[in-house]
């Protein structure tokens, strides 16, 4: 089969994510990639904008991380969990309860960031059976908010983003408070607070948590908020005795210019979701971390055990890279590279505000995002990208970036104007 042949049978028989069978978009095909470049089959090399959404922040074909993985292949690729243990597991634990938010010492590994929410969702479920409490069964989320795709973490995801009229009878149907009107640097407005004071002061009765995309909404808008807002959410949450649930994956190790975005308001959730850049980008790898008042209060009760154990619970070959990914990052000066990152994005995005049909530029840590007032025709602007030697996927009406952290200034300069040329291109 030639590479004609085999894009052919991909476009007649592989889904990929959220598009269609019978009229496929294009999809490039990959050759190999390696620090921020993605060399395609045709010979075609693309300055990497996206970190395979938000994962390789070191880059593709690490060297320390490669070692890692084949390090570990020639001990144990894998080994059951269920009445097993091995170092790899160990070692990451300790290293995930070291670095998250003081308090967090309880850990669960799985596969997936959505898996991860799940195992939230359903420890804080436990937690108020346990307690005896059995009106606490639904949950608050946030408009703009993003989880993940399986049903629990759907059900907390934007409901028009998130399309859950596709699923209504099966999905459950949970609280949302409106999106923080406030920006990252603003103050956190008292609307905001009061929009969540109000279903807070009414329906804590019947909320098990409330779950959020701490300081940046990333998939349902790319939206970045007041870390106030997040510290008077911690207030209300205990005020009205409601669990908090930081979905983390998308914003921890790094992104927003602290390891953990819960720290920008100096709180500690009592659940935290960790995934996406927890192996580097290599694999699928995540964990759920709770303080230890969840984890004895779930194991006091009733059945005496928390009910969750994926086939793949911390995969060593997942477990070693993710330590790897987690000391190289440490090792590596991100909070210089990411301030650099920032500060050049910030430089270089901020005329954007001047372009035809821009509705704002936003830049956070190693995240910048160029709003439009119309949707992005994806097909045409992808392909604009990709012969500007660049990869950049926009959605909805959003073109962004969150670059690995080792990006050198030249490649990102390379990202910024692709970004202006094609906002000025559909604002034309
Ligand atoms: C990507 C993402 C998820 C889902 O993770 P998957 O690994 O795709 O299942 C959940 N929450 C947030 C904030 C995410 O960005």
């Amino acid at each position: 089969m030639d590479w004609k042949e085999k894009l052919s049978f991909d476009q007649g028989h592989i889904w990929h994510p959220y598009t269609s069978l019978i009229d496929p978009l294009t999809v490039y095909p990959v050759e190999s990639a390696s620090g921020v470049r993605i060399r395609l089959t045709t010979g075609l090399e693309l300055i990497d904008g996206m970190s395979s959404w938000w994962a390789v922040i070191h880059g593709y074909n690490h060297p320390e991380l490669n070692k890692a993985l084949a390090g570990q292949s020639q001990k144990t690729s894998h080994v059951m969990f269920g009445g097993l243990t091995h170092e790899p597991a160990i070692d990451l634990a300790r290293e995930l309860v070291r670095i998250t938010p003081e308090g967090l010492d309880k850990v669960f590994f799985c596969d997936s960031g959505s898996v991860s929410v799940e195992v939230a969702l359903k420890m804080a479920l436990q937690y108020w059976q346990a307690r005896g409490d059995t009106s606490r069964k639904r949950f608050l989320a946030l408009r703009c908010g993003y989880h993940g795709d399986t049903f629990g973490a759907m059900s907390v995801c934007d409901p028009f983003n998130g399309m859950h009229s596709l699923y209504s009878g099966f999905l459950p149907e949970n609280l949302f408070a409106p999106a923080p009107k406030s920006g990252f640097d603003g103050p956190c407005t008292p609307e905001d607070l009061q929009a969540v004071e109000e279903i807070m002061a009414s329906h804590h009765q019947e909320l098990a948590a409330f779950i959020l995309e701490p300081v940046v909404q990333g998939a349902g808008g790319m939206r970045m908020y007041s870390p106030q807002y997040l510290a008077r959410v911690r207030e209300l949450c205990r005020k009205y005795q409601v669990l908090l649930i930081a979905d983390e994956i998308a914003t921890g190790f790094g992104r927003t210019g602290r390891l953990f975005a819960c720290e920008h308001a100096g709180i500690t959730p009592d659940i935290i979701c960790l995934g996406k850049a927890l192996t580097g980008g290599y694999m699928s790898m995540a964990a759920t971390l709770c303080t230890t008042h969840i984890a004895e209060t779930i194991c006091r009760g009733d059945p005496g055990v928390f009910m969750h154990g994926p086939t793949f619970m911390a995969n060593p070959l997942a477990c070693s890279v993710s330590l790897a990914s987690i000391r190289l990052l440490q090792e590596s000066g991100w909070q210089e590279k990411t301030a650099r990152i920032q500060e050049q994005m910030q430089r270089e995005l901020i005329t954007a505000g001047n372009i035809p049909g821009v509705r704002q530029a936003r830049v956070l840590g190693a995240i910048g995002v160029l709003e439009l007032d119309r949707q992005v025709p994806v097909g045409d602007i992808q392909q604009m990208f990709v012969q500007d030697g660049v990869w950049i996927r926009p959605f909805m009406n959003l073109i962004y970036i969150m670059p690995p952290y080792i990006i050198e200034s030249g490649d990102l300069s390379r990202l910024t104007s692709a970004m202006l040329k094609a906002a000025r291109h559909i604002g034309s």
